[in-house]
């Protein structure tokens, strides 16, 4: 029989190296602990205790009069974009964010905002004043869409985890309030931004009227994020996180091993560090990568579904993120699974930058043994 529970890594060598996300962590023993000892109460009726506890620590670390936590970062982006926003308006995000593309389009279905994608003009995943200026516009006759809400994303996850400064932060939400627009932070990875820089999270929300921030990416809990911002976002909150489905009852169980992902905010820098050892290897072993910023990698390829089947085969699992790999540190890895990560990739091959999209579409398949027999 397996046992009930996998709270161990794999060691490096035997098992796949799993670095496809830094949401694939295990709950460590200290969190598993915290959980079974965690006080409830039922958080729908009357709020749960250690819930609240998280609540107002994520609150006071974000600098907010409030927070509410959310079973996932997606909830808790839908849940502000919803207090933001109404049919008619349009929102504005830098491209490639996680609301523009990673969230099924909620933010324009449910939440009823047409998105609209700013480019880059500011650095990876940054976005400048100006733009900001230039894209709010002015009011325009009754049947046009009404450009009501920035929304950040701090680090930005497709650009590579890249990370806007507390100086350039504020000046973007404040050309957007000078516009007349609410700001939204998608902060999903914003402690990976505060450790980059030596700031604290507050540093980061300036402007904002809401943050959203997960505990499960990276810092290694379970479940959960937390959406802040005022009274009156999180009384309304509670209402929009129950008409999704997500209002839950013991949440304490939950919420006990988030308020311990917050004491592993520090031991971010360890992952940074990999990710640019993990970067350095790669970059001598001949493969084009950006230098990263944060935990994120990423290696620009020709045949991006080839060169993940060729690690995967290797035993280092990757994933695809803006027609990139995505090579992501987190906190179940060692440096000795960096070490043998670089030893599996190894080499780029020629090959590899000179077959885009595989064999050709007429030959494929070709040669190869078909999937079941024929005539059983
Ligand atoms: C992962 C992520 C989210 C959503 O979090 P889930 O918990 O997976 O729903 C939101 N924003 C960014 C930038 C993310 O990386």
């Amino acid at each position: 029989m397996r046992p009930p529970t996998r709270t161990r890594r794999p060691k490096a060598g035997a098992e796949p190296i799993d670095l496809r996300s830094d949401t694939v962590t295990v709950p460590t023993k200290q969190m598993r602990a915290a959980m079974a000892a965690a006080e409830v109460g039922d958080d729908v009726l009357d709020r749960d205790p250690t819930m609240r506890e998280l609540e107002v620590r994520v609150a006071g670390l974000l600098g907010a009069a409030d927070a509410m936590w959310t079973p996932s970062g997606s909830m808790g982006n839908l849940v502000a974009l919803m207090a933001h926003l109404s049919r008619g308006d349009t929102f504005l995000a830098p491209a490639g964010a996680h609301v523009l593309d990673a969230e099924l389009g909620t933010a324009a279905w449910l939440a009823g905002g047409m998105p609209r994608a700013l480019e880059h003009d500011a650095g990876p995943g940054k976005v400048s004043p100006d733009a900001v200026r230039r894209a709010a516009g002015t009011a325009g006759p009754y049947y046009t869409l009404r450009t009501t809400l920035l929304c950040l994303e701090n680090t930005h996850n497709a650009a590579g985890g890249a990370v806007t400064a507390p100086e350039e932060h504020a000046a973007v939400a404040a050309a957007a309030r000078a516009a007349g627009l609410a700001v939204h932070l998608d902060g999903a990875r914003i402690w990976h931004a505060a450790v980059a820089l030596g700031v604290p999270p507050a540093a980061l929300t300036v402007g904002a009227d809401t943050v959203q921030v997960c505990l499960s990416k990276g810092l290694g809990a379970p479940v959960g994020s937390v959406v802040a911002g005022s009274v009156e976002f999180t009384t309304e909150a509670r209402r929009l996180r129950k008409m999704l489905g997500g209002g839950v009852r013991q949440g304490g169980v939950l919420a006990a091993a988030g308020l311990v992902a917050l004491d592993r905010i520090d031991r971010l820098a360890e992952d940074h560090a990999r990710a640019t050892r993990l970067a350095d290897g790669l970059h001598e072993r001949g493969w084009q990568v950006q230098a990263p910023q944060t935990n994120i990698v990423l290696v620009t390829v020709v045949d991006l579904p080839g060169t993940l089947r060729r690690f995967d085969e290797a035993g280092v699992r990757a994933s695809a993120m803006s027609g990139k790999v995505r090579l992501m540190t987190h906190a179940d890895l060692s440096d000795a699974d960096i070490t043998a990560a670089l030893d599996r990739i190894g080499p780029i091959e020629p090959a590899a930058g000179t077959r885009p999209g595989g064999p050709h579409p007429l030959r494929r398949g070709a040669g190869r043994a078909p999937a079941r027999p024929a005539g059983r």
